[in-house]
């Protein structure tokens, strides 16, 4: 007897057995490939399932199993490497599989419809059109007419259309049963590259060692300072794999997906290049996925969910920025996108580059102990240099709207050289809390341990953790004063002021309340780059992906914000930011200046910060890792709960502890359980059991038996867990 066992969307972490459907030949089941998809009951619904394999036997009696409804594909949509990186991120993230899988395909497969086949509407003659004497149509001189046309070979909606045969023709036809609907494969075009830049001897020397490390499964990681011509290297490796007909899949951070990326690789290659990022419709998400599928597309350039693109002819891997920490999926299943394609280039055999200018500690680790092969790239392509930057302390300064004299100078100064300021303030809204002068009352979330952010353009108070927004009040809630004042600094309040002190000047906020829509990103770079005087404040927006040759004075307005994080992540993601923001700057004729405000010009980080390059930075972090046992030296994992009762979370994760704690394997341990550093967001309570472990697979095992522990436990009332390996936060 044949079993098919399935993956089914359920928060369940087990598969499922199902009886083949009824009817169905055992010649056709055996057939089956794994991936399929098929249709099935699941409690009282009906939801796509997705096969693992054919078996004979079963845990659960034969007359207990429910038969699968339908099979819903003839082959497999996702090719076999492609489904064992899947069993494998299902076992290394301790994750439902269901959930996993539905992570492989668009909405409308998960619901079960049916593949589009990729190409062009048309129409073929049917077996009784062919058989139709020629007068029988006389009456119908149109219809006769398009039947004659499609005597030899079915044609594309277009070409009818040119030919002056309607659509109503057509469906007059087909109502007749003369001819039948087709989609035809599009005439594909041969990929082209246009030729590349000549290499500088950096770029040279590391193109030099991808190649020769061969087309099979190699980590590099390309370290190249901003500019230095990274991006090109990938062009020119593209470029090697369509000469191969091989596929290439990009991986850009969730805002590193700019327009002008994209022209750059519209530019070089004559090629269909399938794009997926998060504001697709699903309309369009499908249509790009199927195009990778199909292999019709040489290029997919994606966001992080891209990485489960299937791939007809996979051929090279490439992770941009790969430090940056949009990779990492924050929610339900929480995969690094990063390590998945790591992954994903061993299981098909073929290279992985990682590319950054602040690579992440984990990855310089494994290229300092020879796991990638390390190519650096030190100086810029063109002839511009890298700014320098400087600190400049503010202790005793008067601030207005948060800049000092010093900086107004510089801004007025470099304005008045025609050229381009870029303000850095990681802060948006108005400010970050609303206080009453009188009593002392401050406006917090009534969901979250946290305040309110005055957003004065909108006259609004807005949490940003939960999303919930308020009308900004007239008067102090507990005493009725008129006295509230805001306090702190954030993007709106910057710019009321530069409005004001540099009027006259075009000035650009660029953050997530002011740049709604993707067109808005677009206009504002086609604008910076026209070249002319103005001053851009923003967010990290800023920060990523964009360059922007006229600017020469960057300004990091609040450096001291990032000085005092309490993750042990903290350092490293300041150098990137502010590494990132600085090479935002410069051009061969403008050299660039990087001013850093901060109240503490004698804080190690500040020091490090202006005195040594991000290599140098990353080098002393890592010795700080290393003795401390964090990753990368150590591993982690968190488990984290989320409950409307303040009480039940701890006790969970406390009985969790005693039962894992005499098992936990050498070298494990386990320290908490404790709140969660913002207890309380949206109205949960949450709270965490960190893992620390000084080997992989220590880490592993004991995530294994935290998930058994906690699965095992009775279901509590509202209490949500999950576990978080390799997070990225523990605090
Ligand atoms: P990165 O990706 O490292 O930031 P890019 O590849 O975007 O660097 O290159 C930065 C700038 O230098 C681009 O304008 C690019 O056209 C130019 N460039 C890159 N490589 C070369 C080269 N070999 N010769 C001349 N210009 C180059
Ligand atoms: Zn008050
Ligand atoms: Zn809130």
């Amino acid at each position: 007897m044949s079993i098919l066992r399935l993956v089914i969307p359920s928060p369940l972490r087990r598969h499922f057995d199902y009886l083949p459907p009824v009817g169905v030949a055992d010649a056709a089941i055996q057939a089956l490939e794994p991936g399929t998809r098929l249709r099935v009951p699941f409690g009282r619904r009906e939801v796509t399932g997705y096969l693992l394999e054919v078996c004979s036997t079963s845990d659960v009696a034969a007359s207990a199993l429910k038969a699968a409804l339908e099979i819903l594909d003839e082959t497999s949509l996702i090719e076999p490497q492609l489904l064992s990186l899947c069993q494998w991120a299902t076992r290394y993230y301790h994750h439902p599989p269901g959930e996993v899988f539905s992570a492989l395909f668009p909405k409308r497969l998960r619901e079960g419809k049916a593949t589009r086949a990729a190409g062009e509407a048309g129409w073929q003659i049917s077996i009784r059109g062919k058989g139709l004497p020629g007068d029988a149509l006389s009456r119908a001189p149109r219809q006769a007419e398009a039947l004659q046309l499609l005597q030899d070979a079915a044609l594309p909606v277009t070409v009818l259309k040119a030919r002056g045969i309607s659509s109503a023709t057509l469906r007059a036809l087909e109502d007749r049963g003369l001819v039948e609907r087709r989609t035809l494969s599009k005439h594909l075009q041969t990929p082209k590259s246009f030729p590349g830049l000549p290499l500088t001897e950096e770029q040279a020397a590391a193109m030099q060692g991808i190649r020769a490390a061969g087309d099979g499964f190699f980590c590099h990681l390309l370290e190249g300072v901003t500019g230095s011509g990274k991006t090109e290297i990938y062009l020119q490796l593209i470029a090697d794999r369509l000469a191969q007909g091989k596929q290439t899949l990009v991986l850009v951070p969730e805002i590193g997906l700019t327009p002008q990326t994209l022209a750059r690789f519209q530019e070089r290659f004559e090629a269909d290049i399938a794009v997926l990022h998060s504001s697709l419709s699903d309309a369009q998400r499908y249509t790009a996925w199927e195009a990778a599928r199909s292999g019709s597309a040489s290029i997919v350039i994606g966001t992080r969910s891209a990485v489960f693109t299937p791939l007809a002819r996979p051929g090279l891997i490439i992770v941009d920025e790969e430090h940056d920490g949009s990779y990492k999926q924050q929610d339900g299943f929480r995969y690094s996108a990063r390590d998945i394609a790591i992954k994903r280039g061993q299981i098909h055999g073929c290279p992985v580059i990682l590319g950054s200018a602040t690579p992440s500690l984990e990855s310089l680790h494994n290229a300092l102990t020879g796991r990638y092969q390390h190519h650096r790239l030190t100086q810029r392509a063109g002839s511009s240099k890298m700014p320098q930057l400087t600190p400049l302390d503010v202790r005793r300064q008067p601030l207005q709207g948060g800049l000092s004299g010093t900086l107004i100078d510089a801004i007025e100064d470099t304005l008045q050289k025609s050229q381009q300021v870029l303000l850095f303030l990681n802060r948006r809204g108005y400010a970050p809390t609303l206080q009453c002068h009188d009593c002392g009352w401050v406006a917090e979330c009534p969901a979250c341990d946290a305040r309110l952010t005055i957003h004065r353009r909108r006259r609004q108070l807005r949490c940003h953790h939960c999303g919930s927004s308020s009308a900004l009040p007239a008067r102090c809630p507990q005493c009725n004063s008129s006295q509230l004042e805001a306090q702190g600094l954030g993007t709106e309040q910057a710019e009321d002021f530069l409005r004001q002190r540099f009027s006259g000047h075009s000035i650009r906020r660029v953050d997530s309340d002011s740049m709604q829509g993707r067109d808005a990103m677009l206009e504002l770079v086609a604008e910076i780059n026209r070249g002319e005087p103005c001053i851009l404040l923003g967010t990290q927006m800023l920060a990523k992906g964009h360059h922007f040759p006229a600017v020469s004075l960057v300004a990091i307005i609040d450096a001291d914000a990032l000085l005092f994080s309490a993750d042990f992540r903290g350092e490293e993601r300041m150098a990137q930011l502010l590494t990132q923001v600085a090479g935002r700057a410069g051009r061969a004729d403008i050299p660039g200046r990087v001013l850093l405000q901060t109240h503490y010009p004698d804080h190690p980080a500040v020091i490090a910060l202006t005195s040594s390059s991000y290599s140098e930075q990353a080098a002393a972090l890592l010795d700080a890792r290393r003795s401390l046992g964090l990753p990368p030296a150590g591993f982690l994992a968190v488990m984290r709960t989320d409950c409307p009762d303040a009480q039940l979370g701890e006790q969970f994760l406390r009985q969790v502890k005693q039962q894992v704690a005499p098992q936990l394997p050498q070298g494990a341990a386990l320290i908490g359980p404790l709140p969660s550093p913002m207890q309380r967001r949206a109205g949960k309570y949450r709270c965490q059991l960190l893992l620390t472990a000084d080997r992989r697979r220590s880490a592993q095992q004991a995530a294994s038996l935290l998930v058994a522990s906690a699965e095992a436990l009775p279901a509590r009332q509202g209490l949500k867990w999950s576990i978080d390996i390799d997070p990225q936060d523990v605090f």
